[in-house]
């Protein structure tokens, strides 16, 4: 290639960030009560993994913060209740080991815990739209004993149906599902009460990164590969671009997503802090240069 034609290819690329990308306020809310709390006490732990963000979680053990699976895993230590939140029996359990339980939760994530469970005090059959298994999703079932987990319409098919349905929702769902389920629901239930308790940071993030994976000929979604809410962004964009990867590191770029590339774009999940962001911006910068 003529040094003409590589400088003129190079003006061409654009790399842009979309409007919303990265961390959000529960987890920068989060990971600023850990940082606080392990620089003034020694064992401190996280209850699971603070965020669904490994290099984050490894930043966080090499200030000493550990990771543990249940409060007696641990003595007499500063624990902190995560993001995603648990059921009120985990903190009762740590809370009668000891511990000094340090409460994390998102306070959007308590909001789909007391709308769930006051749709169930109210007599509605309680539907959380998500992922069955989520950590998030085990603590809002947590709150309304007898909810239905539902993840896709099909789910819905071999239900009975009552006549009072209320539904929550995973914070990190999409609209789309959301719209699906709702829809299937009104034409075969009289008395349906629908609480959309998906976050905003969420739904900021995939308009955002739809909007610019409609632009783009190559996106990278960036967070860990446990984190719904990235997935989430990562399917969004491959409906747009089909050029589409998820990484968790620069590490993981190839080069060869990039060639003959004019605008390439960048999301990242709400678990990933914007620094994060700004390496992988770098690296692409290298990689095409
Ligand atoms: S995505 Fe929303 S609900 Fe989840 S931690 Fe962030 S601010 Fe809270």
């Amino acid at each position: 290639m003529s040094f003409v034609r590589h400088i003129q290819e190079r003006c061409r690329m654009n790399i842009t960030i979309a409007e919303f990308a990265g961390a959000c306020f529960g987890v920068e809310r989060a990971l600023d009560i850990v940082i606080k709390y392990a620089d003034q006490r020694d064992n401190v732990v996280t209850l699971g993994p603070l965020i669904h963000n490994p290099k984050v979680v490894a930043d966080l053990d090499s200030k000493g913060v550990r990771v543990v699976e249940k409060p007696t895993d641990v003595d007499d230590a500063t624990l902190i209740v995560r993001t995603h939140g648990v059921v009120p029996e985990i903190i009762d359990e740590a809370k009668a080991c000891g511990h000094d339980v340090v409460d994390a939760t998102c306070p959007y994530v308590k909001k789909v815990h007391l709308a769930a469970s006051r749709l169930e005090n109210e007599g509605y059959q309680v539907i959380i739209v998500g992922e069955s298994g989520h950590p998030e999703v085990e603590g809002i079932v947590g709150h309304a004993k007898d909810a239905w987990v539902i993840g896709a319409v099909s789910e819905l098919a071999n239900k009975e149906l009552p006549k009072k349905i209320g539904v929550v929702v995973q914070t990190t769902q999409s609209q789309d599902l959301l719209q699906d389920i709702v829809s299937y629901l009104c034409t075969r239930c009289e008395n349906l009460k629908v609480i959309n308790t998906i976050c905003q940071a969420t739904s900021e993030r995939q308009r955002a990164a739809r909007t610019l994976a409609g632009e783009c000929d190559c996106m990278i979604v960036i967070g860990g590969k446990n984190s719904a809410n990235t997935t989430r962004l990562y399917e969004i964009c491959l409906q747009d671009c089909t050029n589409t990867h998820h990484i968790e590191t620069s590490d993981e770029l190839r080069v060869e997503w990039f060639k003959g590339c004019n605008h390439i774009g960048i999301t990242a999940g709400a678990s990933t802090p914007q620094k994060h962001i700004q390496i992988v911006k770098s690296a692409i910068d290298n990689l095409v240069a």
